[in-house]
């Protein structure tokens, strides 16, 4: 056989081989006292690699064989972040939902584009379904009226369209907004009016990256001042409203946010859609981080008044454990989707072949669109809205519980805001400067030796795998944030995290 030819096909082994190993990662996932990471650097990685087939490509990269590859997936797994760890609490996802994974496995084999429905019958129906019941949720569409716009049960117009993250729905909803102001704009480009959103000094930077990207520019974005725990004044969003108009910008959308990254923290959205109704300005929400509370009976008040905004950007792929990503951008007014982003491309959108009207291509920006709606309709499917509302109830459950150690923790812990949601951010306090002012009256030095800390502690846990753990600044001071947000966390993750940060406090205090 000529050796440059095809090789004999290999790729059952391979398949075979991986799917074995995912599963197997799948069903039993590290736990406990597992590292929740095998800490190695870029260097060190590298060298790993090279022991099987590299992590680079010569210029003639050369096929390997069936085991070399197979120990360079071990690696792969060996050397990943353990999110679905019970002490990763580093980030805003966490623990996927085991359905949502093969789910994702089952989309990708069906290969597809969501584009439309020639490409993708069942996924267009399924993500026409679950965005209305998603809008249905938030307030949108009439509870109780179940699509029976439709023989099939599923409207023709959903109230929204699947994006590729949080941060791509809030710029489409920013050009929806701007395109309601002015709808020439997508026509004629930019018109020069200097056009101004207004967004909450602790809401996510995607505003900032929308209003560059738009051309807009970030001067056009005005952050508004906030409470202690992170949640927009609106008396300020008022008066910074006013004062844009004064210096001759024109105010055209308002963001809200309902569960901020950092502290979990939810805008009054009613105080903040008054305001909005007053000056006839498009009110996104932001939710998502916290558009999930809507699944608790106990915690969807966080967002009342989410119903009173024109769009919504829901991540489920954070709280409710879909894999990255899977992300919803819910509208009041469906029809403003084709109005905007529509170019009616005749090679795809033909109106005359089957079932056109039901293509979800022209209503966004993307071209192809991934399959997201199939695991999250999976996972729905198996675990009804109980199973969603679980997970929340459970999160906050344990985050009360952080709170109430670090209360208990005489004066070791100090919490930085109070915090009623899934976040905790607190600071630990080395034993020679307790009992600690209050945060915001500690003197330079104090705050400094503060701020050193976090990261020395972080690394010492990354270092050892104990923990995965963020830090930022809140409020002035380098604080950690634990997100409560794994269903497989437990009180005694808690402790066990908190007992580490402890002990490698006291280590990095000792050689400071
Ligand atoms: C995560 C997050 C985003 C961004 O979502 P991506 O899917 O990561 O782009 C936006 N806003 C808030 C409040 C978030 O927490």
């Amino acid at each position: 056989m000529n050796p440059r030819g095809p090789r004999p096909n290999p790729s059952t082994e391979v398949v075979d081989g991986i799917i074995e190993r995912a599963s197997r990662y799948l069903l039993d996932a590290p736990m406990g006292s597992d590292p929740v990471i095998a800490h190695a650097s870029p260097s060190e990685l590298a060298t790993a690699f090279a022991a099987t087939v590299g992590l680079g490509f010569a210029d003639d990269a050369a096929a390997h064989s069936v085991s070399e590859v197979l120990a360079s997936v071990d690696q792969i797994i060996d050397y990943s972040v353990h999110t679905s760890h019970p002490r990763f609490v580093n980030q805003n996802f966490a623990a996927a939902d085991p359905v949502a994974v093969v789910g994702d496995w089952l989309g990708a084999a069906l290969n597809t584009t969501a584009a439309t429905f020639e490409a993708a019958p069942v996924f267009t129906l399924m993500e026409s379904a679950v965005l209305h019941k998603l809008g249905r949720m938030v307030g949108y569409v009439e509870d109780g009226v179940s699509a029976t716009d439709t023989p099939v049960g599923v409207p023709v117009l959903p109230p929204g369209i699947f994006c590729a993250g949080g941060s791509m729905g809030t710029l489409l909803a920013l050009q929806l907004a701007r395109h309601r102001l002015q709808p020439e704009m997508t026509v004629r480009g930019a018109s020069g009016d200097r056009l101004v959103l207004f967004v909450s000094d602790t809401g996510h930077y995607a505003a900032s990256k929308s209003a560059a990207l738009l051309g807009i520019g970030t001067e056009g974005v005005v952050k508004v001042a906030t409470d202690h725990e992170g949640a927009m004044l609106p008396d300020a969003l008022d008066v910074a409203i006013t004062e844009g108009i004064a210096r001759g910008q024109t105010p055209f959308a308002v963001i809200g946010t309902a569960g901020t990254t950092v502290t979990a923290a939810f805008d009054d959205l009613d105080a903040v859609a008054d305001i909005c109704e007053s000056r006839g300005l498009w009110l996104h929400v932001d939710a998502a981080y916290g558009g999930s509370a809507l699944f608790s009976p106990t915690h969807a008040a966080r967002l009342r008044g989410v119903h009173r905004s024109d769009s919504c950007v829901w991540n489920l792929h954070k709280m409710v454990g879909m894999t990255q990503q899977c992300t919803a951008l819910l509208v009041k007014a469906p029809a403003q989707l084709e109005e905007c982003f529509a170019t009616h491309a005749d090679y795809l959108f033909q109106s005359d072949k089957l079932y056109a009207d039901y293509d979800s291509g022209d209503r966004t920006f993307q071209c192809a669109r991934r399959i997201d709606v199939l695991k999250l309709w999976l996972a729905w499917k198996v675990g009804g809205d109980a199973g969603f509302a679980a997970r929340i109830d459970h999160a906050v459950a344990m985050a009360d519980y952080t709170r109430n150690r670090i209360a208990e923790s005489d004066v070791a812990f100090v919490p930085i805001v109070a915090g009623t949601f899934t976040n905790v951010v607190f600071v630990w306090v080395p034993p020679h400067l307790r009992p600690l002012a209050a945060p915001e009256a500690v003197d330079l030095d104090v705050l400094t030796e503060l701020n050193r800390c976090a990261p020395l502690i972080k690394a010492r846990l990354q270092a050892a795998g104990t923990g995965l753990i963020g830090f930022q600044p809140v409020h002035g001071v380098n604080s950690f944030r634990m997100i409560c947000m794994s269903p497989k966390l437990q009180p005694s993750d808690v402790d066990a995290l908190l007992e580490a940060i402890e002990t490698a406090g006291n280590d990095v205090a000792a050689t400071q």
